[in-house]
């Protein structure tokens, strides 16, 4: 259920220009020379489905997503990511629920933090973030496995490992729905 269609990448990490990233069925690798930004791809998907850490996204604070500028070319102050889904019916949060094509965008403005929109519509990130639980592959689902997270899970507590299981299973999101009705 639900495909990445398309990635769009804009004043994020290296991308100063708008780029976008198509997703075809049969896409395996991103190749390039080193320091061309094939991670920072994978991280513009990653920091859109609501990843909280700017350390996972090899940072000091958030911002640090924003181009920074290089010797030729100057900063910018805010960076976006758009992810476009397809065969997304059910997924969004309600009343949006029957839409089968999804347009997420984060925006972060430097000094001011990140929103998220759904279609338009302004949500909060544990909206986004309990969206792609429910489709087991969130930020930090079995799915997206980053460098040095296969030794960790390895080595990690049960109780943390059951948190990936659970993830790949599909039911985090549910859980994380439980918890927020117990604290209303
Ligand atoms: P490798 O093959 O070594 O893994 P890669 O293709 O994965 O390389 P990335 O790590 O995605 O490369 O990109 C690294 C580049 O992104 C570096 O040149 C770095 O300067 C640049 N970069 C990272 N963050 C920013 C930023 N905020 N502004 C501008 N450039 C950035
Ligand atoms: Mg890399």
């Amino acid at each position: 259920r639900a495909t990445l269609a398309r990635i769009r990448i804009a004043g994020f990490k290296s991308f100063a220009e708008p780029t976008n990233v198509e997703v075809r069925p049969g896409l395996t690798g991103i190749v390039g020379p080193n320091g061309c930004g094939k991670s920072n791809v994978v991280e513009a998907l990653r920091w859109a489905m609501g990843e909280t850490s700017a350390k996972a996204m090899r940072g000091g604070e958030m911002d640090d997503v924003i181009f920074a500028g290089t010797a030729t070319r100057s900063g910018r102050n805010l960076a976006e990511v758009t992810l476009s889904l397809e065969d997304a019916e059910g997924l969004a949060p309600p009343p949006n629920q029957d839409q089968p094509e999804l347009e997420i965008v984060r925006r972060i403005t430097r000094g001011e933090g990140s929103a998220f929109r759904v279609n338009g519509k302004e949500v909060r990130a544990r909206d986004v973030q309990t969206m792609f639980a429910d489709i087991g592959s969130g930020a930090r689902a079995s799915a997206m496995v980053s460098q040095g997270r296969v030794s960790t899970l390895i080595q990690a507590k049960p109780e943390d490992r059951r948190q990936v299981l659970e993830e790949a299973a599909g039911i985090a999101g549910l859980r994380a729905r439980r918890h927020e009705a117990e604290l209303k």
